[in-house]
């Protein structure tokens, strides 16, 4: 089957299929053969690998995984996109197309059955308006994974990889580096979709941690902790926590982790790393 990297062959097969594409799917096809190669080598994609894929649209990354992994496992939402599934990755006798959508498939179960519960990489030009869910679903699920290599809106990228005190720093950023590390393999404009999106993009590897980067009690706290204290950037930690609806800590009560953290009273919660919000909830776990 000819390349899809190739926009002449994506337009062909568009029009053999007479394809329409769905908004609400967030369908931008990927044509464009240097980004297909750096996903790939992102991901550090070799045959031992079993990959699974979140959306392949009419199979270009796709086309790619089956030439470099061992095993993958497509999971596409639209039905309108089998058959020319079907047609594009005949070629292959090492992928299987699955015809649902991935925030309603059983992950663990998946990796159990077809990997034999060893951990696998997941490949993924995403759907913008799900990123987050479906990012977040991998790691709380903890489904056993070695790598996450997903093209996301540019925006989005910047604020997994942000650090403390910047304007991208946030309740996102401290959940993907509480389970990886994240590095942005590439920026990716428009003209290298199509349709092309409104947005800049970038490709993003979030390494998992095999071993826990920190120790915390009780992980749904600190998460509770992150929660609050952006949801009112502007305001001190302090009162953030203290007015937040999630929480039910005294004044004093936060005020005296606070100060055994070793912050200022007046300290801001965006200026805090992982390791002292956790330092924060473990404090404050007993009080609950
Ligand atoms: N991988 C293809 C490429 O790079 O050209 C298509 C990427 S396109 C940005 C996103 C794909 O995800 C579309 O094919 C869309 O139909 C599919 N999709 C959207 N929501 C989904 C869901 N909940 N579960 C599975 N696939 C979904």
């Amino acid at each position: 089957m000819a390349d899809l990297g190739n926009p002449k062959n994506t337009i062909e097969i568009l029009n053999k299929y007479k394809f329409v594409f769905q908004k609400k799917f967030g369908q931008n096809f990927l044509i464009d053969t240097h980004v297909l190669d750096k996903i790939i080598h992102a991901a550090d994609i070799t045959k031992d690998d079993f990959v699974l894929e979140i959306g392949p649209g009419i199979g270009t990354l796709t086309q790619y995984l089956c030439e470099h992994a061992r095993e993958v496992v497509a999971v596409e939402i639209d039905r309108m996109l089998i058959p020319i599934l079907s047609e594009t990755l005949s070629g292959y006798s090492n992928v299987t197309v699955i015809n649902e959508d991935i925030l309603k498939i059983d992950l663990n179960t998946l990796v159990q059955e077809r990997n034999g519960g060893r951990p696998i990489k997941v490949v993924a030009n995403l759907p913008y308006y799900i990123t987050t869910p479906i990012i977040m679903e991998l790691f709380e699920r903890h489904i056993p994974l070695i790598n996450v290599t997903v093209m996301v809106q540019k925006e989005v990228a910047d604020r997994m990889q942000a650090v403390p005190g910047t304007k991208d720093y946030g309740a996102l950023s401290l959940a993907v580096q509480y389970y990886a590390e994240p590095y942005i393999a590439a920026n990716v404009p428009p003209n290298c979709f199509m349709p092309r999106p409104n947005v800049g993009s970038a490709v993003i590897r979030l390494t998992l941690y095999q071993n826990p980067r920190i120790t915390v009690k009780d992980e749904a706290l600190m998460f509770r902790l992150i929660r609050a204290s952006f949801n009112q950037r502007r305001k001190t930690l302090l009162n953030g926590l203290n007015n937040s609806k999630e929480l039910n800590f005294t004044k004093e009560e936060i005020l005296n982790a606070i100060r055994e953290e070793g912050l200022s009273d007046n300290v801001r919660g965006e200026t805090l790393t992982l390791e002292q919000f956790a330092g924060l909830a473990n404090r404050l776990s007993p009080n609950r």
